[in-house]
């Protein structure tokens, strides 16, 4: 059995290029916001697969005799993270197995609903899993195909597993894409020139890994399609009857980087534009306002523009934190955020301020920020926050704690207020946030705002379909 869940990652692939894994090692440090707690690439030589995984940051397990080391024109890469004990090497991407026509691997970004399922019985058949992810099941289901081609193997295995998958697959001569049918987690595509007239190709989380490589930005792979780079090019298939897409609507909110283009738009104007909805939504008297740094930051421009009130840095955060710290003896008042922000007196001393952050999780964060403002002087606290409530837990690859750990998801927002002690607390309405969009909600998985699963997972971690996507597949 799993024994987690919630696991966010990045995935970034090279094929066509001399030096593949420096290049795919300079994407994966684009994408550390995506998993900061393992890292690894494999490469391919056109002979062996060449794997390298570590515990850590890219920086810092990358090293020149790691990425020599990784020959080949093509790779692979991974980052992921876990919030919980399950935290192991074993885990860490991308996996590698041999199978009967020679070595694969692969790096996954999203989470399996019916891993559960499916693992049983493959190990109910024979099948012997090495980690505790759901990835591996992708891997067994490829293996244990009677398909002939690997292409069939993969059509068959991605058929058989629902939920989200942004996969990449590497062989000795090849590299595949995939993208769920419904599209929850983002995947693009580029290219690059290598020499005078030949071309590479790039797959990876988010385009902002393109930009470092200083490769062009060709289109997302679309859910449901399934790339192959290989001898012949690129090829595109998609195999799975269309279903109505689900792409994250966090990935706007908070997860992607501001620098990012995603389904479409840049992921910094979207934020910029939903701080202005939520000062047309939530207006108040105030002296100015300022960004929770760092997710909070241009959503607090859009506000600031939308009110006319000034924009002012009264959070400075230190960019250097890292996971643990030796908290002194003698406590120092709320230390878990004040090692991470710093709350200027110069700025908010006597004043009426509008915070502004993406999200209120737990709500201790908040709670802890505000305490903060009024001991630097603040005379007001306005709370802002540019999404609507989260009231559900991810069940697709964001790392959410469970519902009874989500303030919103038992507490009215005039309780929240309370609870974090704010003057006034204020979200942007869906309806709000989807303004962006003309107002069109079609095509977004908004299951942590609304509590609307576009595919159910039970409690046992095995699943029950919805009813629409069960109709939809069989249309
Ligand atoms: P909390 O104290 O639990 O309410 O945390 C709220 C803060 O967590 C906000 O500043 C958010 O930007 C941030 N946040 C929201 N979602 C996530 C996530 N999935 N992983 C890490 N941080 C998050």
């Amino acid at each position: 059995m799993f024994d987690k869940f919630h696991d966010e990652c990045a995935v970034m692939g090279i094929f066509g290029h001399p030096e593949a894994a420096n290049m795919v090692y300079l994407g994966l440090y684009a994408l550390q916001h995506r998993g900061q707690e393992s890292s690894g690439i494999v490469s391919s030589d056109g002979k062996a697969l060449i794997s390298h995984r570590q515990m850590g940051l890219v920086a810092d397990i990358f090293k020149e005799d790691v990425i020599k080391r990784l020959e080949g024109s093509s790779a692979i890469g991974h980052n992921r993270y876990s919030t919980s004990g399950q935290s192991h090497l074993k885990n860490a991407q991308p996996f590698v197995v041999e199978y009967a026509q020679g070595p694969i691997a692969i790096s996954h970004n999203g989470n399996l609903v019916n891993a559960g399922m499916l693992r049983d019985e493959l190990e109910a058949y024979g099948s012997i899993f090495q980690s505790t992810s759901d990835t591996e099941v992708i891997i067994h289901l490829i293996a244990t195909s009677k398909e002939a081609t690997l292409m069939g193997r993969i059509v068959e295995a991605l058929s058989r597993v629902r939920g989200a998958y942004s996969l990449l697959f590497l062989t000795l001569d090849r590299m595949i894409a995939a993208r769920d049918p419904m599209g929850f987690r983002p995947l693009v595509l580029g290219k690059f020139k290598v020499g005078r007239n030949r071309n590479g190709y790039v797959v990876a989380s988010e385009s902002c890994a393109l930009d470092l490589i200083e490769a062009e930005y060709l289109r997302e792979v679309e859910p449901g399609e399934i790339i192959t780079f290989g001898p012949k090019g690129m090829e595109s298939l998609k195999p799975f009857p269309p279903v109505p897409h689900a792409k994250c609507i966090f990935e706007y909110i908070y997860f992607s980087r501001p620098d990012s283009n995603l389904y479409g738009r840049n992921v910094y104007q979207v934020r910029k534009e939903l701080g202005r909805q939520l000062a047309r939504e939530n207006p108040v008297q105030a002296d100015l306002v300022t960004p929770v740094p760092d997710s909070g930051v241009p959503a607090a421009i859009g506000y600031s523009e939308q009110s006319g009130l000034p924009l002012e840095f009264g959070l400075i955060r230190n960019h250097y934190v890292g996971r643990t710290f030796i908290e002194p003896q003698q406590s120092i008042r709320h230390f878990g955020v004040k090692i991470k922000l710093n709350a200027q007196r110069e700025v908010l001393k006597g004043k009426r301020v509008v915070v502004v952050d993406d999200s209120i999780v737990r709500g201790t964060t908040s709670r802890k920020i505000i305490r903060m403002l009024r001991d630097a002087g603040a005379k007001e606290v306005h709370m802002r926050i540019s999404s609507p409530p989260t009231i559900s837990p991810c069940y697709y690859g964001i790392d959410t704690p469970t519902r009874s750990e989500l303030i919103a998801s038992s507490s009215s927002v005039e309780e929240i207020r309370k609870f974090i002690e704010a003057d006034s607390l204020g979200y942007i309405s869906r309806e709000g946030m989807y303004g962006f969009l003309d107002g069109r909600t079609d095509g977004f998985c908004d299951a942590c705002f609304s509590g609307n699963y576009p595919v159910h997972f039970d409690d046992e971690g095995h699943t029950r379909q919805l009813h629409l996507f069960e109709a939809t597949q069989q249309r």
